[in-house]
């Protein structure tokens, strides 16, 4: 009957509502990217409700007996790994195909990374451009060429694989631009570097990288205050 996109915490698991919690203790199965995963936030909850997998390899199939759970009068509650789901993960496809079907879809608000690291950076937030994750090879020199021009705050996820690349090619394209990497949003390591990407990439010689980051970059013509 209704789809509920529940969005779960990002690190710390105090950060999620009371309603998240009521709307995963009532429905009738929770969707989750990791059933794993999501059993430790159950744990801590209390919450018994029934798990059932939708991640980036799940057929059609799937999608499809999810739909029809729905059809049948089901509530169901999607789940991602972290944060907000369909916000750069794959419950987006589920929420796509319920609201084609004219399925209720309810929102639960509440975590995402880029909108933490955002609402901490010191860089403005009255317009601001979610690139999700940068595109691995084709066209990534081209994108990054055109953020040079951006004068608009844009925020970006990255994995601890490709951080040191994708600072390198930010400096080397955008040389002088201010930067912000969050990592390890909520948890006990959790911290915001700034400065140009070269002097990131120093911070990273002494320190590798490990976590999970976010990039943000400043307008084209971001001056610091002091
Ligand atoms: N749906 C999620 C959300 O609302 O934030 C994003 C899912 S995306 C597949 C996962 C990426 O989010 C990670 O690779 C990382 O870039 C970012 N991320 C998730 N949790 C984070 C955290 N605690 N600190 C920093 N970045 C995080």
């Amino acid at each position: 009957m209704t789809l509920y996109t529940v969005a779960t915490p990002i690190g710390n698991l105090s950060d999620i509502t009371f309603r998240a919690v009521e709307i995963l203790k009532k429905v009738d199965l929770i969707v989750a990217e990791d059933t794993r995963h999501a059993g430790i936030l159950m744990r801590k909850y209390n919450i018994q409700t029934y798990l059932e997998s939708f991640h980036a390899h799940s057929g059609p199939a799937k999608l499809e007996k999810l739909i029809e759970m729905l059809r049948s009068g089901k509530d169901l509650a999607l789940i991602s790994d972290a944060g907000t789901p369909g916000i750069s993960d794959p419950g987006f496809v589920l929420i796509r195909a319920a609201r084609e079907e004219g399925t209720q879809v309810i929102p639960i608000p509440g975590p995402s990374a880029f909108l933490a690291a955002l609402q901490a950076s010191g860089l403005p937030t009255d317009k601001f451009l979610y690139l999700g994750f940068l595109p691995l090879k084709k066209g990534r020199q081209k994108l990054l060429a055109e953020l040079a021009e951006e004068d608009r705050t844009v925020v970006f996820y990255e994995s601890p694989h490709r951080i040191l690349k994708t600072l390198s090619q930010i400096a080397e394209i955008m040389e002088d631009r201010y930067i912000t990497v969050a990592r390890e949003l909520t948890k006990i390591y959790e911290e915001f570097l700034s400065g140009t990407a070269e002097e990131i990439l120093d911070h990273f010689k002494e320190k590798k990288p490990k976590g999970e980051f976010v990039i943000i970059l400043a307008p084209k013509n971001f001056k610091k205050q002091k």
